[in-house]
């Protein structure tokens, strides 16, 4: 038996054993002899000097194997005791001994200071079959504890060196590697590696050579030599660094700790642990890599804003020029009736461009904080898109640009958003129109396709040019929101670079598709899809009547308008067909003049902005007054509030009617003509 302190006894030396007892004994706790035959037990030695809590029992006493069990048992768990009577049963001796003519059992004892080992050492006397035996009581509670804390403490090392490949001590002196731990993968690859050659220099080198990328800059490099791994770590305490294995075709990110062992001051050797950080590597990666994605994007937003903020400005600032200008040469030529139309015309066309301007910067921001609906309305394709065509026609001959459109519809009438289906037609057509030099040409086809569902035909809205085209890499960002190519080539074209992106947006909200094919220099061609409910032929057929402007001669408006100009423009709009107009110049004047005398108006115009009293709060009071007096006068809003909203809001406060500003003069007359 290794370790074991006493040597075999034999019969023949039976006299030397007292002395040898003698020497050894002064570590036991007791000695004594048995015979296996009789069951006769025998002290030998008894140490008092190591003491159990509870001595009760004296030598002299102990002469059976009974007496042995009370003895050693004394103050043992039942578990233990159990155990240790299964272990004096003399049979069981018998056997045991057999093989070896040694052997040892370490029983617990509890005690009030906390948990004693004692070890049972079973010596045969002579040779098998053995009737003696020399049993010997160590005290290894010592020992026993300080097994159990290494014990412990190895399974936290394993606990904590799971994520590690591999976990090995060198020593100093030697350079020997011990393995504490290493994966299977590991052991599979280098297992043999490492029982053959045991130095850490021997297995680096190998190691190094076969499966890292080594450039001088790598720090695995410099800590092939293991002195100067050393010295390192000595100043250091810890060394980490990160290598690349590479295996075949694939790389890994390694992660290397090497950390300082020292006893007393004494420098014994350094642990190293290998991780394989690939994948914590990877998403680190992955993360860096969306950061910069997002602060890229969110550059390259907020560069696009700040050109479109400085185009607007020159776009709006352009026509507000020329509205300016020639107003005021026009107050200089009044006499000059063909310059003063001239002029008047200019005023007109740049303010329309202003009015498209301001139109589309609300749509996309209407759009983009959702607040458009598509709207469901029997449309005839044919005549929207004949419109359309008609009105470019003019604008391409002007710039001598050859015109083709092509209409292969079948089903003309459909259910749709006509005048957004208008609008995106518009900026397409008005695209191929301005990015297209003069001399060039422009193909306009509409082609319906079958669907496979009953009701419904695919409609496909091609739009080709041969102009200036556009570069690969703008086509990636052209449905964006205020994005133009930068050429200098157009930099006479007008525009705020938002007529696609509303139209992208339009045709998602219409469930629609479009692409765009396009190489700088030869042209441009943008494809639309969209599917639309076909409707019957006859519903669409309604006649545009005419209006009788004579009816509105002799009537009496009220004209609700606090700003001055505006008040005079529809002032001369309202009296040069006839109309009597009387003014107020906000809400509480307008109730004041309906509450002296309401039988003196047969309609109302009503702005909604105005200071001290809106147009809304002024028609609830109009409203309220009313239910006594059993009247109802027509009001009107007449208001730059423009949206689906607000006419919803007007006719909420009790208004008849909502008209937009800048004000349609057909719609307005027509308005009139129905309510008063
Ligand atoms: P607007 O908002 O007035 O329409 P815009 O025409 O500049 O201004 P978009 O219609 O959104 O804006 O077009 C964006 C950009 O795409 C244009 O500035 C132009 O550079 C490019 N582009 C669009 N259509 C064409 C085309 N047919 N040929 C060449 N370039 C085009
Ligand atoms: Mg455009």
């Amino acid at each position: 038996m290794a370790g074991n302190n006493l040597v075999q006894l034999n019969n023949e030396n039976e006299h030397d054993i007292m002395d040898v007892i003698n020497v050894l004994s002064t570590k036991y706790y007791c000695i004594v002899r048995i015979n296996l035959d009789s069951g006769e037990v025998s002290p030998m030695h008894f140490n008092t000097s190591i003491s159990v809590e509870s001595e009760i029992y004296v030598a002299e006493q102990i002469d059976s194997m009974d007496s042995l069990l009370t003895f050693l048992g004394f103050g043992m768990a039942e578990e233990e005791y159990n155990r240790l009577e299964e272990t004096l049963d003399l049979d069981n001796i018998r056997i045991d001994l057999w093989d070896e003519g040694v052997y040892e059992r370490t029983f617990k004892w509890s005690g009030m200071n906390g948990d004693y080992y004692y070890r049972l050492n079973f010596i045969g006397v002579g040779e098998a079959p053995y009737n003696n035996v020399v049993l010997t009581v160590l005290d290894v509670t010592e020992r026993r504890l300080a097994e159990i804390e290494n014990r412990k403490n190895s399974r936290i090392v394993e606990a904590l060196s799971d994520d590690f490949l591999a976990i090995m001590f060198v020593e100093a002196e030697t350079q020997n590697i011990r393995v504490y731990r290493a994966a299977k993968e590991v052991l599979d690859r280098y297992g043999s590696a490492l029982t053959t050659q045991k130095r850490y220099g021997d297995i680096i080198d190998v190691y190094v050579e076969r499966c890292v990328k080594v450039s001088k800059e790598d720090a695995i490099y410099k800590y092939r030599d293991f002195n100067t791994l050393m010295e390192e770590v000595k100043e250091k305490g810890i060394v980490s660094f990160v290598y690349n294995r590479v295996l075949g075709e694939e790389s890994r990110q390694y992660r290397v700790k090497v950390v300082k062992i020292e006893e007393n001051g004494e420098f014994l050797g350094v642990v190293i642990g290998i991780k394989d950080v690939e994948d914590e590597f990877r998403k680190d990666k992955e993360t860096q890599e969306l950061l910069q994605n997002a602060l890229d994007e969110a550059k390259h937003a907020s560069e696009s804003k700040s050109n479109f903020l400085f185009n607007m400005s020159h776009d709006i600032r352009t026509p507000m020029n020329a509205i300016l200008g020639f107003a005021s040469l026009a107050g200089k030529e009044v006499d000059d009736r063909e310059k003063l139309l001239d002029y008047l015309s200019k005023i007109e066309s740049s303010g329309q461009h202003l009015l498209g301007l301001i139109n589309d910067v609300l749509d996309m921001a209407r759009i983009e904080s959702g607040k458009i609906d598509i709207r469901k309305e029997v449309v005839n394709l044919e005549q929207l898109f004949n419109e359309i065509v008609d009105m470019f026609r003019l604008d391409m001959e002007a710039k001598n640009i050859t015109f083709e459109s092509t209409l292969n519809i079948n089903n003309k009438i459909v259910e749709t958003d006509g005048l957004r289906l208008k609008q995106i037609v518009f900026n397409l057509l008005g695209n191929a129109l301005k990015y297209t030099p003069e001399g060039g040409k422009v193909w306009f086809e509409v082609n319906e396709h079958p669907s496979d569902k009953p009701g419904i035909a695919s409609y496909e809205t091609v739009v080709r040019d041969n102009g200036i085209g556009m570069s690969e890499e703008f086509q990636k960002h052209l449905f964006e929101l205020f994005e133009r190519e930068d050429r200098a080539s157009v930099t006479g074209a007008q525009g705020t670079g938002l007529g696609l992106a509303i139209t992208k947006r339009l045709l998602d909200l219409m469930n629609g598709t479009i692409q765009c094919k396009s190489t700088v220099g030869e042209g441009t061609e943008f494809t639309y899809f969209v599917r639309l409910s076909i409707c019957d032929a006859d519903i669409a057929d309604e006649e545009e009547e005419e209006i009788d402007m004579s009816l509105l001669k002799g009537k009496r408006v009220l004209l609700v308008e606090d700003n001055d100009l505006n008040r005079e423009i529809a002032k001369t709009l309202l009296e040069d067909v006839g109309m009597i107009v009387t003014e107020a110049t906000d809400g509480t004047v307008a109730v004041d003049m309906i509450g002296e005398d309401s039988s003196s108006i047969d309609v109302v115009l009503m702005d909604i902005q105005m200071p001290y009293m809106d147009g809304y709060q002024a028609t609830r009071i109009i409203r309220n007054t009313e239910l006594r007096t059993m009247e109802h006068i027509p009001i009107i809003a007449m208001t730059a509030n423009a949206f689906a909203e607000d006419k919803k809001k007007a006719l909420d406060a009790g208004m008849d009617a909502h008209i937009a500003k800048p004000v349609d003069i057909t719609e307005l007359y027509k308005e009139l003509i129905r309510l008063s």
